[in-house]
């Protein structure tokens, strides 16, 4: 057994240069550091991000009341506690704070300290990180996820209004992780070729998540025609489906959606989506509905859902009360799966949990706003859930992730499955 002897909390900066919590936990096994990540198009729903409002500091966005609710309220009380006790820890957090919505100590004080806490207890079993998480959550990790890798930013990771937010490549015929990558990697460079040619340097910048974010380039079917090209022009046309979060809480106003110039009803917005799926290989679709639009998730899954993957984002917050209400109504089929948006490792579990007993995906993801943390990463392999969301392959906050699977991958060697086109059919019960 091992104790938890130490928990420190201090201001660090995350990928856009805000201030994020990053926690220590000191066992003898050593020190085990976490990190909070930040979204930028974030839900309504989700689990409070504590930021000081105070201006003189980090245009308000500092963390320093986070950290102390984490050093002064929350660490006295898990002194001397096996850290192996996830549930039991995370519990004692979530009566400390008391709130449905963890207003008290913020989500971003509360979960840096439950993933340090899984770090610590994976050194204690004397087991890599996945491991552990698979052990918490009840399974014997071997599949490696099929990543949906952001190559075009819109909206807000890019600065724009009424814009849809990402644009993502799956390299669903990739016969194993190392391959996917190296496909969407070099996708992503010939795409970059194609933008330069187009729009000059412009056409390269890259926004939050690392994809390209060219300056007014708004239509969806001409940045899906430019992803095609390139995965054409590197060889790999029909390896390749595209996944896309429109991300749509952020262009809907009073019932009506606004892209570019043009306005959609919740009804036109789902033609506009079964359009585009006629079009071209899109096989997942998150937020493509705004977060209380329920009537319009319903028909969308209806009308696509046997055909595609709907995934709901800020619809579901990882919040197993309102993955519940959408089981209940058949409003997606998926669950994308962010820690930070529910604020500790036991309810992220009994999120993903939740989604697969129904036969849903879950999808788990990043932030805009991200660290080198790979946590993610472990989390993915350690719940068997197949599909992760992490971005472009560019940008060291981005490549933690995809780096710490291709280590995961090695260490599994023959054991690791990659499921390719079939990341739908692994949990379908
Ligand atoms: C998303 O919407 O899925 C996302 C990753 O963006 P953010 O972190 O800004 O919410
Ligand atoms: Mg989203």
């Amino acid at each position: 057994m091992s104790e938890i002897s130490k928990i420190k909390a201090r201001e660090v900066l995350d990928s856009r240069g805000n201030p994020t919590v990053e926690v220590d936990i000191i066992t003898e096994d050593g020190i085990f550091r976490a990190m909070t990540p930040s979204g930028a198009s974030a839900g309504q729903y989700e689990a409070l991000e504590l930021r000081d409002g105070d201006k003189s500091r980090y245009l308000g966005k500092g963390t320093l009341k986070a950290i102390e609710n984490v050093n002064k309220k929350i660490a006295p009380k898990l002194i001397g506690f096996d850290p192996v006790a996830q549930e039991a820890i995370d519990n004692i957090m979530l009566k400390l704070d008391g709130t449905e919505n963890k207003e008290k100590f913020g989500a971003n004080a509360i979960l840096p300290v439950s993933m340090a806490v899984t770090k610590a207890g994976a050194a204690s079993k004397k087991l890599g990180l996945y491991q552990y998480i698979g052990e918490l959550f009840g399974v014997i990790p071997y599949m490696l996820p099929v990543p949906m890798c952001n190559v075009i930013n819109g909206g807000k990771h890019a600065g724009q209004e009424n814009s849809i937010q990402e644009h993502m490549l799956m390299p669903t015929g990739a016969k194993n992780f190392f391959e996917g990558v190296r496909m969407v990697s070099e996708s992503y460079h010939h795409l970059a070729k194609i933008l330069k040619e187009k729009f000059g340097a412009g056409g390269i910048l890259i926004g939050d998540e690392g994809g390209f974010a060219p300056v007014n380039f708004v239509d969806v079917s001409e940045r899906l025609d430019l992803m095609l090209k390139a995965v054409e022009n590197v060889g790999y046309d029909g390896m390749m489906h595209i996944a896309l979060d429109p991300a749509s809480s952020e262009f809907f106003y009073d019932g009506t959606y606004k892209i570019g110039k043009k306005s959609y009803t919740g009804g036109e917005m789902v033609d506009f989506y079964v359009d585009l799926c006629d079009k071209y290989p899109i096989i997942s679709i998150e937020d493509g509905l705004a977060e209380d639009d329920w009537d319009f998730w319903v028909e969308i899954t209806k009308k696509l859902g046997t055909k595609i993957q709907i995934v709901g984002d800020d619809l579901f917050v990882t919040n197993t009360k309102r993955i519940q209400k959408g089981i209940k109504l058949g409003a997606a089929n998926s669950v994308l799966i962010k820690l930070n948006q529910i604020g500790t490792v036991t309810e992220t579990l009994n999120a993903i949990k939740m989604a697969q007993d129904q036969g849903w995906t879950a999808v788990v993801s990043h932030r805009s706003g991200e660290t080198e943390d790979s946590f993610i990463a472990d989390l993915v392999v350690g719940t068997s859930a197949g599909q992760i969301k992490t971005g472009a392959p560019a940008r060291s906050d981005r490549n933690a992730k995809y780096n710490q699977l291709l280590r995961i991958e090695e260490e599994l060697a023959e054991d690791a499955e990659y499921p390719g086109v079939d990341f739908r059919i692994y949990h379908l019960a």
